[in-house]
């Protein structure tokens, strides 16, 4: 006989990790208790030796444990034997904060046991679409407030059966104190309505047959999900996916799509071990993904033009199964149902209001979502997986910091895809996608999402920081709140020092920026930077030579405007060229007057813009109709087997540091569009001469500061090609590349690198 002590740390809370301890437990007919606590998860066990060590092996094998439950270390020390104890048993929760936070887990995918039971015909949940176990189904998204129990989330509405509450009941079942649990008899139920929101169909199954006979032929369907409505529609036949598009307000961005196997999936994309165990996560996200060349059947062209990718998902929700099943259909156009940069849409009326003139009917559930949540998307870089946005599935899951910061923050974001972030002890709680400030609505959700969120963690931030642009609605949205001390921290350093908190790194590094645009310290705007960065403090070391950027917003919207700005010393003689990009003389004049006398213009480093300019000299588009997609285009245009390169200078300049200077690069670019080469070659040269001129500015950053690890942050960064190239190159020259994996390169990650920087700032005060 013997007792141990073990602890397991890691996502090890709200994972169902308590019950699966008490059955292993029981069936090893072993005394003590399971809890958990600010660390993770204490078990006490005591009993027969050898069955100890088996309870111990069991903990240790990976494939054993309840599918979302991820261990980081595990400890077992022997202690005293206990002589009152008669079983094992769960205890409650300490009361302690970050206990409490941690008991809020991210929506999962219906896992393999639901899905099987949903199609058993002998199971009492067969065929319904909300089944779900400890191991999947909503729950960030359904959660009013804290604890999490059944009474504080929108199942509140719907009262057990006693067949649900028998197996809610019994620590013995999967489905103990799984808080959705429901079933046909007792549960939320579906229907089919049309526009006007009259009832189609109520019975359940005849709403799966009708809706997909709807999608089979063609019309536009919009479902609710676990985070909110998607519009779904036949993704091989162009004229309805077109339609959609008309009725979307032209929305030019590329459709995700939805597979009902990973076997589909492989069909039409390529598909590494990677990007496979992204797809068949418990999250679920969409996975950007090479396109197969002519595959047997093509996908309407219209559901991604200008790209060479394809953002593919497998069905997450009972719902999607039985549709899919029922439908036949291989491919789903699943977009987000919003209009224009609208927040998602997730409730009943308001999905009725907003598409009565998109969908063609509505599948709709009486589970209300009460926080939306978008899916999220995430690409494969340098062989692992990374953010572009960061949603359904992974929030509210914290990145944990090396120690707790005594006071509570608040960090607002940037005002493009914005997330925001709460500080609480050693979590960093990353909002999921709010969307962009601009839009009203988006507005209004972010200010309501930071007050639910503020709540549901119980965060009184006694701190705030926010963005240095005092133009940015987060900006002032932090001044607004009355909080005595504002923390402004430059969008750049924001950006590195998000790399810095997920790799709990406390020195400096190098801090390479690749950014469309960010406030700089001079006023001028940033985004081609090199800092030598920690989370106290950075310098900016180099830079891309500043250019005159004219037109205010719409520099960001049509190419020619940078184009002439990086071409601003010698623009007769590239006349040619800009004739081909905006053929009105006397705009072009106008911009170049604008230029020369500096009105309505701004220095920039921008390597957004940069992108956009040398999309437009390619004959690739002349105007961003939605954000970076003219530098998609040219991610998509590039050969990515061609090692070419342009030349390009860097030199120190005595006031601004080391300048890369890319106007070599333009003028035999320019040579080479007028010779007419292939233009697959010219963007892949375009992409390698960048990463040269990173590694040449890393290397001498390294040589003076002594420094060898380098993190690397910002939008452009979301270019694969790019990020993939000079990740190579720093690797081979022998540096330590921090790449973010936990939170987007984007400005989605901005939020964590100002909370990090404010974090720092009370560590340092506490000393
Ligand atoms: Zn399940
Ligand atoms: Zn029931
Ligand atoms: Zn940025």
């Amino acid at each position: 006989m013997k007792r141990v002590r073990i602890e397991i740390t890691g996502r090890v809370q709200g994972v169902g990790c308590r019950p699966f301890v008490w059955r292993v437990a029981a069936g090893l007919r072993l005394n003590g208790w399971v809890q958990n606590d600010s660390q993770g998860v204490t078990i006490e066990a005591q009993g027969d030796s050898e069955h100890i060590d088996r309870l111990v092996e069991i903990l240790n094998d990976a494939s054993r444990l309840p599918p979302l439950m991820q261990v980081s270390s595990i400890r077992s020390q022997p202690i005293e034997m206990l002589s009152d104890e008669i079983d094992f048993s769960i205890r409650h929760s300490e009361s302690d904060d970050a206990a409490e936070i941690t008991e809020v887990s991210n929506d999962t995918a219906a896992c393999g046991d639901c899905v099987r039971e949903m199609k058993d015909p002998q199971d009492f949940r067969y065929r319904y679409p909300f089944i779900n176990c400890t191991n999947c189904g909503p729950r960030y998204s359904i959660i009013r407030t804290v604890p999490y129990d059944r009474a504080n989330t929108t199942m509140a509405a719907f009262a057990m059966c006693p067949r649900c509450g028998g197996q809610y009941g019994d620590p013995a079942d999967r489905r103990f104190h799984a808080q959705p649990v429901a079933c046909l008899a007792c549960g939320p139920k579906i229907w089919l309505c049309d526009p006007l929101g009259k009832t189609i169909e109520s019975d359940g199954d005849k709403v799966i047959v009708a809706a997909a006979r709807m999608l089979r032929e063609g019309r536009i369907v919009a479902i609710k999900g676990i985070g909110g409505f998607h519009l779904a529609v036949d993704a091989f036949n162009e004229q309805a996916v077109q339609r959609l598009r008309q009725r979307k307000h032209h929305d030019d961005k590329p459709f995700a799509m939805m597979a009902a196997s990973l076997e589909i999936i492989e069909r039409y994309a390529a598909v590494d071990a990677a990007a496979r165990s992204l797809l068949i996560s418990p999250q679920a996200p969409i996975v950007l993904l090479d396109q197969k060349p002519n595959p047997d059947r093509p996908i309407a062209p219209s559901v991604a033009t200008g790209t060479r990718t394809l953002g593919l998902m497998l069905c997450y929700a009972p719902l999607h199964h039985l549709l899919f099943a029922e439908a036949g259909i291989e491919l789903l156009v699943m977009t987000s149902a919003n209009l224009a940069d609208e927040p998602l849409i997730c409730k009943n009326d308001e999905a009725l209001n907003k598409l009565s003139g998109v969908a063609d009917a509505f599948v709709m559930h009486d589970r209300e979502i009460f926080r939306q949540l978008d899916d999220s998307v995430m690409h494969i870089v340098d062989g692992q997986p990374s953010f572009l946005r960061r949603a359904r599935g992974f929030v509210p899951g914290p990145i944990l910091g090396d120690e707790p910061a005594s006071k509570e923050i608040l960090a607002c974001g940037a005002d493009l895809k914005n997330t925001f972030c709460l500080v609480k002890g050693r979590q960093f709680i990353l909002s999921e996608h709010i969307g962009d400030l601009e839009d009203g609505l988006v507005y209004r959700h972010y200010t309501r999402s930071i007050r639910h969120l503020r709540q549901l963690f119980d965060v009184r931030p006694q701190m705030v920081a926010c963005d240095l642009h005092p133009g940015y609605l987060s900006t002032q949205y932090a001044r607004s709140l009355g909080i005595k001390r504002v923390i402004p921290v430059q969008h750049h350093w924001a950006h590195i020092a998000g790399a810095l908190a997920e790799y709990r790194c406390a020195g400096q590094v190098i801090g390479l920026v690749a950014d469309g645009t960010g406030f700089g310290t001079d006023g001028a705007i940033w985004g081609c930077e090199c800092l030598i960065a920690s989370l106290v403090s950075f310098q900016r070391f180099g830079h891309l030579r500043y250019y005159p950027l004219a037109g205010g917003d719409l520099a960001a919207k049509e190419a020619i405007r940078p184009l002439m700005g990086l071409l601003a010393d010698d623009l007769c003689e590239y006349d040619w060229l800009l004739g081909r990009i905006e053929p009105d003389a006397a705009r072009r004049k106008m911009i170049a007057e604008q230029i020369a006398r500096g009105v309505n213009t701004v220095p920039t480093s921008s390597l957004g813009r940069v992108f956009d300019a040398v999309a437009a000299m390619l004959g690739l588009g002349t105007a961003n109709r939605f954000e970076t997609q003219l530098p998609m285009a040219l991610e998509a245009a590039a050969d990515p087997t061609c090692d070419d390169e342009y030349p390009f200078d860097l030199a120190e300049d005595t006031e601004q540091g080391w300048l890369i200077d890319l106007r070599p690069m333009l003028r035999a670019m320019a040579a080479d569009i007028r010779g007419e080469n292939d233009i697959r070659r010219i963007a892949a040269a375009f992409h390698n001469t960048l990463a040269a001129a990173f590694l040449a500015l890393a290397r001498q950053a390294r040589q003076h500061r002594k420094l060898d690890t380098v993190a690397l942050s910002g939008g452009v960064f979301c270019n694969r090609l790019l990020a993939n190239r000079l990740i190579g190159l720093l690797k081979t020259d022998g540096f330590r590349v921090l790449w973010k994996q936990q939170v987007p390169v984007n400005d989605g990650g901005i939020a964590l690198g100002q909370a990090a920087i404010a974090a720092a700032m009370v560590r340092r005060e506490q000393r």
